[in-house]
């Protein structure tokens, strides 16, 4: 699927027009005034100008997802009507699928395939939603008293839906499916430089004729609206995918109002391959792992733990692999590896590169920003791979979010079970190895949410995603990220209607 670069344009908004956010079901400019620019970073070119939110728009949505909550019925919606909803906005989804597919490419840098199957994914979360909105159901209680004892589960409230940049539809839909499935009403923050697809589904959510308030959109800072949305007592439950260090600030911060938070946080993720695993596959599996997203993925194998022996063989044939992925960008065809999101996350990413030859790891390929004809102008960066690691290393600890893996060592099972675990993260992991029972006693010890035999990457919206240590708290996907939306209350029923006699004197 190619666009011609006419057709490119014709996806985008007039970058001369402002694009603004959604409040209380109109679109709105910030009283700021201010506007940011959003550039496509595999040229750098201006795709669009948004309006730049502050507190005071976030205090308005919160205000305005408050009333439709409390005030105005949405607490006492039909999960029926919720469900029909999100249908309509899944079919609407799917008939613009290349449309978003290539927004989300030029403001992302992802491959067209890549955002193509975003958007399928996103369109299949409004429908497993939809399914489950029906679906919560109470208890009943045998309880020792003349008391029908029940439990009944009731939508959270006002929930702040806050994303990143690297998965901009997809994190901000999965969220937003759930919260609207379970009865919640919403207020969405998009990462900075990358909310056009988001803007773009709101367009679709206001075709819908949602009561005024239940979905909220506001552009602007983590620093400002952001943590507006974390602080604000009017705000029942905060649900968050980004880094760890933002994830700490917003735990603090939540702590004063005692608020219900979910945090889906960073990773540096191992991916084990044992001599015994199918060569063709783990090596196949082990660029897959990193560089898909360029490497921009919160579950990424950025660690490769190789039994020793395997060495020789098979980091020449990675490095050779490596070297032969396609460069350019993410809507010409046959791209398999796209531009970071940003200069200032490139700058990032390089910088770590540096660290890393620095710290006195083996630089075995890339290193390097792309800087040769077209692609100079984007943000490009080589795959790359470090050898001779240890563990105390940077590049081994903490998460450089780009196409940059390092490669560290085992001789035995009880040290690559050491070694995997041996960072603070938890997201995720995968064990290559035709010993199945070697595989399913690595992975049973792996401290992660997210794990994976003889694959990496495949996950599934009816499935649990989250991480353990500190890539997070609580669940996105499935059932358990459905309950993320949800409140469980207690109901006593006397069922001998007659005075206590607890106190004596009449
Ligand atoms: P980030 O933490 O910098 O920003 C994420 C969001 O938080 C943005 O919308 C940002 O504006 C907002 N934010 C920043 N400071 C804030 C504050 N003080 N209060 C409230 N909101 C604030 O992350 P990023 O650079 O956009 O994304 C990359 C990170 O996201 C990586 O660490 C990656 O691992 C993580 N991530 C995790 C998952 C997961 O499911 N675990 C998925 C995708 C990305």
């Amino acid at each position: 699927m190619i666009l011609e670069t006419a057709d490119i344009k014709s996806v985008l908004t007039s970058s001369n027009t402002t694009q603004k956010m959604y409040i209380n079901g109109e679109w709105v400019l910030s009283e700021s005034n201010q506007t940011s620019k959003i550039v496509n970073p595999a040229n750098g070119e201006l795709i669009g100008t948004v309006t730049v939110g502050t507190e005071e728009d976030a205090k308005k949505a919160i205000e305005s997802a408050r009333k439709a909550f409390y005030e105005n019925g949405w607490m006492n919606s039909r999960a029926r009507d919720r469900a029909e909803l999100l249908l309509q906005i899944s079919n609407k989804l799917e008939e613009r699928k290349e449309e978003f597919a290539y927004l989300e490419t030029l403001n992302n840098g992802k491959t067209l395939r890549e955002s193509l199957g975003d958007v399928e994914d996103a369109v299949n979360q409004l429908r497993y939603y939809a399914g489950l909105a029906t679906k919560p159901h109470g208890q009943t209680y045998d309880v020792p008293d003349d008391i029908q004892a029940m439990v009944v589960r009731e939508a959270i409230g006002v929930v702040g839906i806050i994303v990143p940049w690297n998965y901009p539809l997809v994190m901000a839909n999965q969220k937003i499916a759930a919260a609207i499935a379970a009865g919640c009403s919403i207020v969405v923050k998009p990462a900075e430089i990358t909310p056009l697809s988001l803007i773009r589904l709101f367009e679709i959510i206001d075709e819908m004729g949602f009561p005024p308030g239940i979905v909220n959109l506001v552009l602007g800072s983590g620093r400002k609206v952001g943590a507006e949305l974390v602080s604000n007592p009017n705000v029942d439950k905060i649900s968050f995918t980004g880094g760890t260090d933002t994830g700490i600030k917003l735990m603090k911060s939540a702590a004063d109002t005692v608020k219900k938070i979910s945090l889906e946080l960073g990773g540096k993720s191992p991916n084990i391959v044992f001599a015994d695993a199918d060569f063709d596959a783990a090596v196949d599996y082990a660029l897959y792992a990193i560089f898909a997203n360029q490497g921009q993925v919160c579950s990424a194998g950025s660690r490769l733990l190789l039994e020793e022996s395997l060495y020789e063989k098979f980091v020449p044939e990675l490095v050779r692999r490596a070297k032969m992925i396609k460069i350019g960008p993410g809507w010409n065809d046959g791209i398999e590896m796209g531009p970071l999101v940003s200069e200032a996350h490139m700058n990032t990413v390089l910088n770590y590169i540096e660290i890393g030859k620095n710290e006195g790891a083996t630089l075995l390929c890339g290193g390097n920003r792309i800087i040769e004809g077209d692609l100079g102008k984007g943000y490009f960066v080589e795959p790359t791979i470090f050898g001779d690691t240890t563990p105390d290393m940077r590049i081994v600890q903490e998460e450089i979010f780009g196409p940059v893996l390092a490669i560290q060592t085992f001789k035995t099972e009880k040290e690559a079970i050491e070694l995997a675990n041996g960072t603070a993260f938890g997201l995720a992991g995968a064990v290559f190895s035709q010993d199945g029972a070697k595989a399913q006693r690595v992975i049973r010890q792996l401290r992660a949410g997210i794990t994976w035999i003889n694959t990496y990457h495949p996950t599934f919206n009816e499935a649990p995603w989250g991480g353990y240590k500190q890539s997070g708290i609580g669940r996105d996907l499935g059932t358990y990220g459905f309950e993320e939306y949800l409140e469980t209350k207690q109901i006593n029923i006397n069922l001998k209607v007659e005075p206590s006699g607890f106190f004596e004197g009449k």
